[in-house]
């Protein structure tokens, strides 16, 4: 199976209004990454060959099981999932985290910083809200204190990279003040698998949920990783076929699955959850240090070409030197971003994302906007991000974009 990285499509090409062509330059990686070689032909090559995961005794549907669970083992390996651990399919981060908000044991204090993108703080059950923190000792000394106002099972859940920032979270560090506390900790890797390895041990980690369509693979799959025990104990996400082992004459006469499946109700969407293992797969054989290195040249060019741009402020939580991934949002001084994302669109061909990126209060306190009426018409931020296959020339050009429009 290919393990290429290289992009689909990366020569898309769109005309301008002065009727020049140029090609497309994806600068909005957070919100969805174009997909990859390896995940384009793993998918290619089941598609002559499917059939119902689970289910049948014929050919298709014998080798779609293999084919799952062999995703599953990939998926398995690129978390660093050990026996405690399991690996379960799910549409997406949000879905992930649904899922794993269903399986908390009854009166589960959760915990969660108001940096968060709403998948990791609409979820939970009356959770502990705790202000997003101007640095990483910030963070911490917060979460102390309400750990220590915290008894039974209390779950932290935090991002490992900011969909609006880039900024790198201190997860090893959140994990052991958790742990030292008798906590557990989630963390929301839809932003950090795409640029860094996540191992739930070398994060300390006791979950982990992140996207196929941000990981670049296409949509419809993601990841709930981490340890089973809450997980088997709790009622099925879905419930249905898959989902129950045994169901009996009488409503409520019935043994639910075990395992991955216990959550998976209905029939598994093999083709997503390939494209998320061939990726994991192709991530995983290469050097990581050199994809992070290269990513890194493009965020100094950007970064440094921003700097001199009049009238655009780059926004940060924990300051400008604090390490991030390909992502920087930004704040401008007289123009609506959404006016600007648009012009770099329409004039440049240029893709980026204005807005709050469901990071309602984040954005807020970023762009230092009072909560407004309607919790959410705050002008917001034009964001710039990338990754594989991003080069200098997309850099270029929407920095001398920015310096035009
Ligand atoms: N968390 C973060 C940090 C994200 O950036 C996103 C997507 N923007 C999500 C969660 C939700 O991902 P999805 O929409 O794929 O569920």
């Amino acid at each position: 199976m290919s393990v290429s990285l290289d992009i689909v499509g990366d020569d898309l090409k769109v005309a301008l209004p002065t009727g020049e062509t140029v090609r497309f330059a994806h600068l909005d990686y957070a919100a969805s990454a174009p997909c990859v070689s390896a995940a384009a032909e793993a998918v290619a090559d089941l598609l002559p060959r499917y059939g119902s995961v689970h289910r049948g005794t014929g050919v298709r549907s014998q080798s779609s099981t293999i084919a799952y669970e062999l995703a599953r083992d990939v998926v398995a390996e690129f978390v660093g999932a050990g026996p405690e651990h399991e690996v379960i399919f799910t549409r997406n981060t949000t879905d992930a985290f649904n899922l794993l908000a269903r399986c908390l044991p009854a009166g589960t204090t959760t915990i969660v910083f108001d940096g968060e993108h709403h998948a990791n703080l609409l979820p939970w059950p009356n959770p502990v809200r705790l202000p997003a923190p101007s640095s990483p000792a910030e963070a911490l000394r917060s979460l102390e204190q309400a750990l220590r106002n915290t008894t039974g099972d209390v779950l932290v859940t935090v991002t490992g990279a900011s969909n609006v920032t880039g900024e790198i979270w201190p997860v090893r560090q959140i994990a052991g003040l958790a742990h030292h506390y008798g906590a557990r900790v989630a963390v929301d890797a839809a932003q950090l698998a795409p640029h860094r390895p996540v191992d739930l041990t070398e994060l300390q980690a006791d979950y982990l949920a992140f996207s196929g369509h941000k990981l670049y693979a296409p949509f419809g799959a993601g990841v709930l990783a981490g340890r089973w025990d809450w997980l088997d104990a709790a009622p099925p996400y879905l419930a249905g076929g898959g989902a129950s082992a045994a169901v009996g004459d009488r409503p409520g006469e019935l043994d639910w699955a075990t395992g991955p499946a216990r959550h998976e109700g209905g029939t598994p969407n093999l083709l997503g959850a390939v494209a998320v293992a061939a990726v994991c797969e192709a991530l995983t054989a290469a050097d990581r240090d050199v994809l992070a290195a290269q990513e890194e040249l493009l965020l100094d060019r950007l970064r440094a070409g921003l700097a001199t741009i009049p009238g655009v402020t780059e926004v940060s939580l924990f300051g400008p030197k604090h390490p991030r991934v390909g992502i920087v949002s930004l704040a401008f001084a007289d123009e609506d971003p959404a006016d600007v994302a648009l012009r770099l669109g329409r004039d440049h061909g240029i893709g980026v994302r204005a807005g709050q990126f469901c990071a309602h209060p984040l954005v807020r306190r970023l762009t230092g906007r009072a909560e407004t009426a309607d919790c959410g018409t705050a002008t917001g931020l034009l964001r710039i991000s990338f990754g594989l296959g991003s080069t200098t020339d997309d850099v270029d050009r929407v920095l001398a974009a920015l310096r035009n429009t």
